[in-house]
């Protein structure tokens, strides 16, 4: 870690993406995105504006509604899709890169992520072209009836900066695939790698106006989704900015998709094998540093195995790995932003306040100091406690025991949340049976954070309204059309319905 402050020249400097040109910005204000392992700004970006939006959001309409992508076919779209899929393989390890700086993720994630990403343009530019209507059997003998699935519009995407690329994809990849148009406003902390995709769009050949980017402060989104020229609004990030959305969205009735946050229930039976749900607990919490959507933050043990799991799980945290995100041997990196670590420091003092046990960890690596945190363990959490309740988003585990399988399903669904959960079981039956009565989006059983671009992905309750990823969500980003057409050329009653 370097202590000297670096100069505007250090810094790689970026424009927006507005028209299939990177341009300043209106106001040409700009702002710092900071290297939060080094503790650092590295790149330059514009502070977008109100204006900027609109300029973009005007870019995206025209692209829409006159440009050559409204007339190009599906499968003309598709080759471009690929194209871009090739291109993200091509450049994965510079990509990569990219975001660890932004975001202090480890590389080797972020590594096998990028190689992941053109997966989903591969997938999606096979459906565009399957998305056909149906032929309607009319009621009348004089109608024949039909109807299309036609791209909603344009569609402003806002995405937040823990994977803000692959996130950005999981709407990116079926709104394009179905004929859509975009304008992004990616998070504040992390808008660069946005930017480098926006340059690979353009070397795939999609034409200017397809997909524009404005970097800038949450206001702006919050101007994107009021805006009477946005056909729909795809949201990733906190449950709290999605409430503000829907209801801001509801003024123009514009269609939203939100996939919000969590408080994930991953649940530990006495019949697991207890070595690979340890793992699993471990993956679930302290992978990306906590800092993911799904982490499993409430750690759910059978009472009979409570304090062995406990002493295995202290035990395995103890040799986690915290340190510079690009090494190899770093299991753990820093928490994301200054604002997040002091967010995350805090629930570790309520938690304590609350009368949980500090079983590991507990507060700021005392070694690489920054904003490292120590991965940390929480018992004696009952599902009362905040520490328990409210999204942490950070290395914090809170473990809490339970008597039975119905206890086990209780706790986990007592939260307003419902985004994802795991069941650890050898027990077949048991292991779909609570998978089934758990109120959440996706459960695991024997497994934790997986993901796919074929698996709908989504919260229940408050973790979101729709589903990304497979094969229905590209019709999120379609409306349907009935085409009725008269077939004898007769004229009817003019007083008449039907
Ligand atoms: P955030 O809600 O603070 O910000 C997300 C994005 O919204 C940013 O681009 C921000 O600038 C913008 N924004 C802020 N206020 C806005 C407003 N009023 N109108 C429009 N846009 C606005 O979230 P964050 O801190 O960047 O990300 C962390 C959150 O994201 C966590 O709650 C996490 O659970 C959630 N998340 C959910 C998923 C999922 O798929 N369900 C995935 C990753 C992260």
């Amino acid at each position: 870690m370097s202590d000297t402050a670096p100069t505007a020249e250090d810094m790689i400097k970026y424009g927006m993406y507005i028209d299939g040109k990177e341009v300043p910005g209106a106001s040409g204000k700009t702002m710092e995105s900071d290297d939060p392992y080094k503790r650092k700004p590295w790149a330059i970006v514009p502070d977008g504006s109100n204006d900027d939006i609109d300029a973009a959001v005007a870019a995206a309409r025209k692209a829409f509604d006159t440009g050559p992508w409204g007339s190009m076919t599906a499968t003309e779209r598709a080759r471009l899709l690929r194209k871009l899929g090739d291109i993200i393989a091509r450049d994965a390890e510079e990509l990569a890169q990219c975001e660890c700086r932004d975001n202090g993720k480890l590389y080797r994630e972020m590594l096998g992520q990028w190689q992941y990403l053109p997966e989903w343009f591969y997938y999606f530019a096979g459906m565009g072209d399957k998305l056909q209507g149906d032929t309607i059997p009319s009621d009348r003998s004089n109608f024949f009836i039909y109807t299309r699935r036609e791209p909603i519009g344009v569609v402003g995407a806002i995405t937040p900066w823990n994977s803000p690329v692959l996130l950005l994809i999981f709407k990116l990849a079926p709104g394009l695939a179905a004929g859509c148009t975009f304008v992004v406003k990616p998070s504040e902390y992390t808008s660069v790698s946005t930017l480098e995709l926006a340059k690979r769009l353009d070397e795939a050949g999609f034409p200017p106006g397809v997909f524009n980017v404005v970097t800038g402060q949450g206001s702006i989104g919050a101007h994107l989704v009021e805006h009477p020229d946005i056909d729909k609004i795809a949201f990733t990030g906190a449950t709290e900015t999605g409430k503000r959305i829907a209801a801001s969205a509801a003024k123009n009735l514009t269609r939203v998709s939100l996939e919000l946050g969590g408080k994930s229930p991953n649940i530990i039976f006495d019949d697991a094998d207890i070595e690979v749900a340890v793992n699993g607990a471990i993956a679930g919490i302290f992978g990306a540093t906590g800092q993911t959507c799904m982490a499993g933050s409430r750690l759910l043990v059978q009472k009979n195995i409570h304090d062995k799991v406990v002493d295995m799980l202290v035990e395995k945290t103890r040799s986690i790995q915290l340190g510079d995100p690009m090494a190899e041997a770093t299991e753990m990196g820093p928490v994301a932003n200054e604002p997040q670590f002091g967010k995350v420091m805090e629930y570790i003092d309520v938690a304590k306040a609350e009368g949980a046990t500090c079983a590991y960890g507990g507060q700021k690596d005392p070694e690489l100091g920054g904003i490292f945190i120590q991965p940390t363990i929480f018992t004696g959490v009952h599902n009362g406690m905040r520490i328990a309740q409210e999204e942490v988003f950070g290395p914090i585990l809170a473990v809490i025991p339970f008597e039975d399988e119905e206890d086990a399903v209780a706790i986990a669904n007592d939260t307003r949340f419902g985004l994802a959960a795991a069941v650890w079981t050898e027990n077949v039956h048991r292991a779909h049976r609570v998978a089934h009565k758990l109120n959440a989006g996706t459960v695991w059983i024997n497994a934790y954070r997986v993901v796919s671009f074929a698996a709908p992905f989504g919260g229940f309750k408050e973790s979101g309204i729709g589903r990304e990823n497979g094969v229905d969500s590209i019709k999120e980003f379609t409306e349907t059309k009935s085409v009725f057409v008269e077939l004898s050329g007769a004229a009817r009653d003019p007083f008449r319905l039907g």
